[in-house]
């Protein structure tokens, strides 16, 4: 080991000299340093954004609030942790999340093993000194024989590709890259670009408090009761109790979440007890209606009575029938995209001041000086918020430069779109580790669970590695390609694909398309990892030092 956990790094010539370094300071960062400390490792952490948190340091726009309830949504890992921190509602705003992640960092003291405001320029593979030079656009370089990338599968913004971005004079706001000062809207006439997640959870914000809203809505989303509530004593108190057997749940839910896979076919039930367990989903709120039958994502028959079910729901709420019409997802099976959860959205467009503006009829040409202008005119806006997403999944690691053998870069290894070995590393990139990787469950399940897992799981590999004296660890290539193969077979099964979305690649230009996530749901995937494991890791080549050897 290089220095005592908490002291400063050896210096090796201008490079500090660690044991692990760690990409990111959300979930997966905070506990890689927290778990590896803990290990007596010297690790040192980088972080792009001023503090920790990760997505939810960024994401302080209006609304922005998680859609898993926040008891799940937490970690498990220390009971001091779990016991001392209250959530006060079911699905925690954005404010208490970061809450949340300072509590983390004052109690376990990660915030001194953080370097902030640091963005990681460069990352290369030292073939001869087996370990990885990390650079900084601060101009320092770091050393380390590991490095955790755990830069999340949602942290690289995209901006339209519309023309004109740069030429309006109103106050323009990136959904993910929002300020820290308050903004007003009162009196304003303020559009929303996008109706994803974001985009929903913003407009019914800013509907009732904007002079004049403008929804700029390509595809529209299916999206579903929250039903948020504050968390009672009581039932607080229970949850503490009990947290243990919750957690063990999770790890069994398909999700990492609270909900039990559902053995229930859609058409095993009749039409009206269908009908009835439909409207019980809507009425629990969450996720519900997604748990409620086993076969949503494989049957695209029964999948469209639930999307006709939701359609039916706007026109319960939304008065005007055209802007109902409009609001309707069509075109792709409910579930595909990832369903969005609300409290007011369809109410919103009740208000006066709130316009629904159809992009597939109306399509955007130009963002102008003041505003933006569709087919049919020019709509003047004092103030643009983009709620436009992410370059999700790969986002993050092409980026930057991350070098790996033979001076391959990651960007080179994924041209024809993300490989990986369990979602957890790449072949040709030795002791690279990714949390929440692509070709995981991320997106599919709770971030924090599988943040959790893969720290664990690079724990027990380097101190496989530390007792066999071995020094660098990649997954085999028949390894790789094999795992590749079971998760092209089992997106084959799911309608997951259908859909113009994030998970394949369709949101940006260029992206090879593909689904690069696990479908298998998370216990299978952690038994997937836990075999890897357990088999002795026949699926990785090790060297020692200098010298190959198999393991
Ligand atoms: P998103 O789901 O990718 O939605 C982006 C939106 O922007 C889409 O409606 C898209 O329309 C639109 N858009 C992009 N470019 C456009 C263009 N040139 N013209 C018109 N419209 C354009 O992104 P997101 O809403 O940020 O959500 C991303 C993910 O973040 C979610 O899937 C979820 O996993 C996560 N999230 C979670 C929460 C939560 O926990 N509650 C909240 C927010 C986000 P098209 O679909 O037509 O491309």
């Amino acid at each position: 080991m290089n220095a005592e956990p908490g002291q400063n790094p050896a210096t090796t010539g201008s490079a500090r000299r660690l044991d692990v370094i760690v990409v990111g300071a959300g979930f997966g960062g905070l506990y890689a340093i927290h778990k590896y400390r803990e290990m007596g490792l010297a690790v040192q952490g980088f972080e792009a954004g001023g503090d920790v948190g990760g997505v939810w340091y960024w994401n302080r726009y209006p609304g922005a609030r998680v859609d898993l309830p926040s008891i799940c949504y937490s970690y498990a890992f220390s009971r001091e942790v779990e016991q001392e921190w209250t959530w006060s509602e079911y699905f925690a705003a954005q404010p208490e999340l970061l809450a949340y992640f300072n509590f983390v960092a004052d109690r376990l003291s990660l915030r001194k093993h953080f370097k902030f405001n640091t963005r990681v320029t460069r990352a290369a593979w030292d073939e001869e000194r087996q370990l990885w030079v990390v650079t900084t656009d601060g101009g320092e370089t770091f050393e380390a024989p590991y490095c955790v990338m755990a830069t999340g599968p949602l942290s690289v913004p995209k901006d339209p590709e519309i023309p004109g971005l740069d030429r309006f004079k109103g106050e323009l706001y990136r959904a993910a890259r929002w300020p820290h000062h308050p903004v007003s809207y009162a009196g304003k006439r303020v559009g929303v670009l996008g109706t994803g997640s974001t985009g929903i959870q913003i407009v019914q914000e800013v509907g009732p408090k904007a002079g004049e809203l403008f929804v700029l809505q390509r595809t529209p989303s299916f999206t579903m009761p929250m039903r948020n509530r504050k968390l009672e004593p009581d039932y607080v108190a229970e949850v503490k109790r009990n947290y243990a057997g919750l957690r063990q749940a999770a790890l069994n839910s398909p999700n990492g979440g609270l909900r039990p896979a559902s053995t229930r076919a859609f058409f095993s039930v009749t039409p009206e007890e269908r009908q009835k367990l439909m409207e019980d989903g809507w009425r629990n709120g969450g996720l519900a209606m997604l748990g409620t039958f086993s076969d949503l994502l494989a049957n695209a028959e029964a999948n469209e009575h639930v999307a006709e079910f939701v359609r039916g729901k706007i026109d319960e709420v939304v008065k005007d029938p055209v802007t109902a019409e409009k609001l309707k997802p069509r075109g792709y099976p409910i579930f595909a995209r990832r369903p969005c959860l609300d409290s007011s959205y369809y109410e919103t467009y009740n208000l006066p001041n709130v316009h629904l503006v159809d992009c597939q009829t109306d399509p955007i040409l130009e963002i102008t000086e003041k505003g933006v202008r569709t087919a049919s005119g020019e709509i003047e806006l004092d103030m643009l918020i983009l709620a436009t997403g992410y370059d999700g999944l790969t986002g993050a690691l092409l980026a930057f430069d991350v070098v790996g053998r033979n001076g391959q870069t990651v960007n080179q290894k994924w041209k024809d779109g993300a490989r990986s070995y369990l979602g957890l590393m790449l072949e040709g990139f030795p002791n690279l580790f990714m949390t929440t990787g692509p070709n995981g469950p991320a997106a599919l399940a709770n971030i924090v669970r599988i943040s959790e897992h893969d720290v664990d799981w690079f724990a027990a590999l380097m101190t496989h590695m530390k007792e066999h004296g071995l020094k660098a660890v990649e997954p085999t290539k028949q390894a790789e390609d094999a795992w590749m193969a079971l998760v092209a077979s089992l997106a084959d099964r799911t309608l997951l694909s259908k859909a113009k979305t994030w998970y394949v690649g369709a949101n940006v230009k260029d992206k090879p398309l593909g689904l690069t996530l696990f479908t298998g749901g998370f216990p299978k995937y952690r038994e997937h990892c836990a075999a890897a494991a357990t088999n002795g890791y026949r699926d990785f080549s090790f060297e020692k030092a200098h010298a190959a050897v198999a393991a």
